[in-house]
């Protein structure tokens, strides 16, 4: 079983009250095959709410300067907890967001720039050794998606 960020399967559950599907990984939450989070609505944070940033203090402050790093944390603890009892081997999680970008995300200065670092839950599931990627390296390195995907752009033929 597959953690995956429930935007990224077409819950409209981003600040701006949309999603993000991605094909693939809808077709893998709809086979039964992935389980679908959202930390930051898990932490009580609502749809549609105020873009945020991580801090370069690690902590979460959005656009309008409220610091929302409590509601961020506890969203992340509660998907965290989902993830073990649903038993996950890693997570599928949005690039980029303050709480699900791997490796990369946005400065905390709302002026678009990126800088090396994790979201609020994807650190917390690297440091309980939970393997994360974003959808674009699941795409190329989980094979079921790699063959979801491939479909998909031959319009279903083999
Ligand atoms: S917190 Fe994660 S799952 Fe929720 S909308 Fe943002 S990127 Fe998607």
């Amino acid at each position: 079983m597959i953690l995956l960020s429930a935007c990224l399967a077409g819950v409209p559950c981003r600040m701006d009250g949309k999603s993000k599907p991605v094909p693939a990984l809808t077709a893998l939450a709809l086979r039964g095959e992935a389980i679908l989070v959202c930390p930051e609505v898990l932490g009580g944070l609502p749809t549609p709410r105020s873009p945020s940033e991580r801090q370069p203090d690690g902590r979460v402050r959005s656009a309008q300067g409220a610091d929302v790093t409590e509601a961020f944390r506890r969203g992340a603890e509660r998907a965290l907890e989902i993830c073990r009892s649903r038993g996950c081997c890693c997570a599928v999680l949005k690039a980029r967001s303050p709480s699900c970008g791997k490796d990369c995300i946005y400065d905390g200065s709302f002026s678009g720039r990126l800088v090396p670092g994790n979201g609020v839950f994807a650190a917390l599931l690297q440091e309980s050794g939970i393997p994360v990627l974003t959808e674009e390296e699941a795409l190329t390195e989980l094979p079921q998606l790699a063959a979801e995907a491939v479909r998909e752009q031959s319009g279903g033929r083999p």
